[in-house]
């Protein structure tokens, strides 16, 4: 990857920006962890990103380990997928009817993952999910759902009860203007516990429509399911009638070329009735999707009851993009994304070693995230642990490493997120910023 190339620099600093941003959109952001509130400061003000860069509106460049929080995988503007959106757009924007890249996609999402036999596509996954529960709801005719503690859904009134993500981030119990009856018919149990849900099954299993889990949750920092955790789900859930959602918005086509199924499920022999897919389906513009089983999904309007439609779903220059970046993504960038993740997390383990701070570093697949604290040291396996550790040592660390020119999530409670594009170039400029940083957390 190359550094980007000169862009016009709009004549402003990132305080400045951010002065004029709080003026018109709530906390100078359009989504709340953007606005640094759990690292302090002024957030950085992009203006271009390409390969394994962005650069801000001072003309700072930074190595950027948040991809846009996971679409990136190729990293910032591969030249095939900007090919494809500028093709796409010069053919038009938006056509409200039927176009032949949202059947490519489709296919190529089932290709990699067969078991979702019909796919329908949306532009958010928040959208995929609650058109998830939605369906499940209307194909048991139930209507509790159960999810996780720290697992991040979306921003769907019944799933954001004990979300991780920014939720966790702003340290809010859930949302106002969740209604009672919303969140009574939501029941939440910490995550990695199987006595919980077989538990919760055997009181009440007869009235739940769907368990909701991330296949492996990625936004209260990284906590891996336990071997035979995600199988088991499967198993308890179909025994009491109830659908399995495996929500891949982040994992999915991440992880590897059937994303975290693909890892997990083909190896020990279990699907989940429903999948919801985003990010990496996108390619950076805005495409998500709910995929299952023939049967299930049929029960999707205009063939069943289930109502659900998108004026911009399946947008044809944001299929465009999802197509182009799911066909670069071949095996040798999987391979790439797990050498570069790997690599990352050792280095980052190593330098907070030679400080001396208590930490773990937590992965799954090319996933990873740090854990500070002696409490996590031993290992994090549910919400409550993840929010038991050194939250404090995030921000230092965060502030070293972007002084420096690396741009880290600005939440403890996010994975970081590499590219394909992130060569040795890249990766050398972040792992000498890193003993610094480590100091820093150690203050
Ligand atoms: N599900 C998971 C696992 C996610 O990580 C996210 C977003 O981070 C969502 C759903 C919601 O997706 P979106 O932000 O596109 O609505």
């Amino acid at each position: 990857a190359t550094s980007p190339t000169p862009t016009a620099i709009p004549a402003a600093t990132n305080d400045a920006q951010f002065a004029r941003a709080r003026g018109v959109l709530p906390g100078g952001v359009d989504s709340p962890v953007r606005a640094y509130g759990s690292v302090g400061g002024t957030p950085r003000f992009l203006v271009s990103a390409r390969g394994p860069y962005v650069t801000d509106v001072e003309g700072r460049e930074y190595v950027d380990l948040v991809c846009s929080w996971g679409p990136a995988i190729l990293g910032h503007a591969h030249p095939a997928v900007v090919a494809a959106v500028q093709e796409a757009a010069a053919r038009g924007l938006s056509f409200g009817a039927p176009s032949p890249t949202e059947t490519d996609l489709a296919e190529e999402i089932r290709r990699r993952v067969p078991a979702a036999e019909r796919v329908r596509l949306v532009s958010t996954g928040t959208e995929a999910t609650m058109t998830a529960v939605r369906l499940a709801r209307g194909a048991t005719g139930r209507e509790l759902v159960v999810k996780f503690a720290g697992c991040y859904h979306g921003h769907v009134d019944a799933l954001l009860a004990q979300a991780g993500s920014g939720v966790a981030t702003l340290a809010l119990p859930g949302s106002a203007g969740v209604t009672v009856s919303s969140a009574a018919e939501t029941i939440v149990l910490p995550y990695n516990d199987l006595a919980a849900v077989e538990q919760v099954f055997a009181e009440r299993g007869e009235h739940v429509a769907a368990l909701i889990t991330e296949a492996a949750p990625a936004n209260m920092g990284v906590v891996p399911p336990l071997p035979g955790f995600n199988a088991a789900l499967a198993r308890i859930a179909r025994a009491h009638g109830a659908l399995l959602i495996q929500d891949e918005v982040l994992t999915g086509f991440r992880v590897g070329a059937s994303g975290w199924w693909g890892l997990e499920g083909q190896v020990e022999g279990w699907v989940p009735d429903l999948f919801t897919f985003g990010k990496v389906v996108g390619g950076g513009m805005p495409v998500a999707a709910l995929a299952g089983r023939v049967e299930l999904m049929e029960r999707l309007a205009p063939l069943g009851p289930v109502y659900q439609a998108g004026t911009l779903s399946g947008n044809p220059v944001a299929t465009a993009a999802g197509l182009a970046t799911l066909r670069a993504a071949d095996a040798s960038v999987y391979a790439r994304l797990d050498t570069v993740a790997a690599r990352l997390g050792d280095e980052v383990s190593a330098a907070l070693s030679a400080q001396g701070v208590a930490h773990v570093v937590q992965r799954a697949g090319n996933l990873f995230s740090v854990m500070f604290g002696p409490d996590a040291a031993g290992g994090v396996r549910d919400y409550a642990g993840a929010q038991a550790q050194d939250v404090f040592r995030h921000a230092p660390f965060f502030h070293a490493m972007l002084e420096q020119g690396v741009s880290l999530p600005p939440s403890v409670f996010e994975a970081w997120f590499v590219s394909a594009a992130h060569d040795d170039v890249a990766l050398d400029r972040v792992v000498s910023a890193l003993p610094a940083a480590a100091k820093a957390a150690a203050a």
